[in-house]
């Protein structure tokens, strides 16, 4: 908890983090980086700049070379995924084919000691914030690409982390529901209060949800702002002509 934020949770602190992997290839170097509690911070930047690297820090999967990753204060540097309290969402979803949405949202409360009218309760709860009401008994092949984004989404909302990890979640659909699970996200991220960090190498995603943007150059922070301070005072060539391109 940090008292500048009045003790809400969800705040993660990188203290100049760097992963070198064992083939000798650098992922990210000297990342550092402040996220308040409930800030929607978007990382961006071409393919293989470290932005998944950087986010596999924050949550667990990566162990940096050095640097520090601290979460409300705590140092989590070398605790595992499921000890930060943190929800994590893929762009291939992950869902098991084989069991229903009911089932796909509950899977991790199992063995937690949760009693089985509290998960009930608890799953359709999310799979309303995600506005899939009704749809527990379906499998996953039953429903389409964005629907079976939203059933990842409730799956990691189930627990109301105080943090959200998003990498590249809206990265398999097509434009049409790209477009219609921005608007979906950014309502969640209101609605929640959550922190949410999302990757993404499509700028106008990060343009239209962020808070902030921490735009990613060949393992290295370019540069961090608002996204009118990115579009209208770029500090170089590279974050104007990223920012500027098209989508
Ligand atoms: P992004 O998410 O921006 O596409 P990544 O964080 O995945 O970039 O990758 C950053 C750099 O680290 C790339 O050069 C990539 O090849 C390298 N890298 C990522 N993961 C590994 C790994 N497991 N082993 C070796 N190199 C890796």
């Amino acid at each position: 908890m940090t008292s500048q934020d009045g003790g809400r949770r969800g705040g993660i602190d990188l203290a100049r983090v760097s992963k070198t992997f064992p083939s000798g290839a650098v992922g990210i170097a000297d990342i550092s980086l402040t996220v308040r509690p409930g800030e929607f911070v978007t990382f961006l930047g071409p393919s293989g700049s470290g932005k998944t690297t950087t986010l596999n820090t924050i949550a667990g999967f990566v162990a940096p070379t050095s640097g520090a990753v601290h979460i409300d204060g705590r140092d989590v540097t070398r605790l595992p995924p499921n000890r930060r309290n943190l929800g994590m969402v893929f762009q291939n979803y992950a869902l098991f084919p084989h069991m229903t949405v009911e089932a796909n949202v509950a899977f991790g409360m199992h063995g937690r000691g949760v009693a089985p009218a509290e998960v009930r309760r608890r799953v359709a709860e999310a799979l309303e914030l995600v506005r899939l009401e009704g749809m527990g008994a379906r499998r996953p092949k039953e429903l389409s690409g964005g629907q079976q984004q939203r059933v990842a989404l409730a799956r990691a909302l189930v627990y109301r982390p105080p943090i959200l990890l998003m990498d590249e979640p809206l990265g398999a659909l097509d434009k049409q529901l790209r477009d219609q699970m921005q608007v979906e996200i950014a309502r969640l991220h209101r609605d929640l209060g959550t922190t949410f960090l999302f990757v993404t190498h499509d700028q106008g995603e990060a343009l239209a949800l962020s808070d902030r943007i921490v735009l990613f150059e060949s393992g290295r922070v370019s540069q961090v702002g608002s996204p009118e301070e990115l579009y209208e005072r770029p500090k170089s060539r590279f974050v104007a002509e990223f920012i500027g391109e098209s989508t």
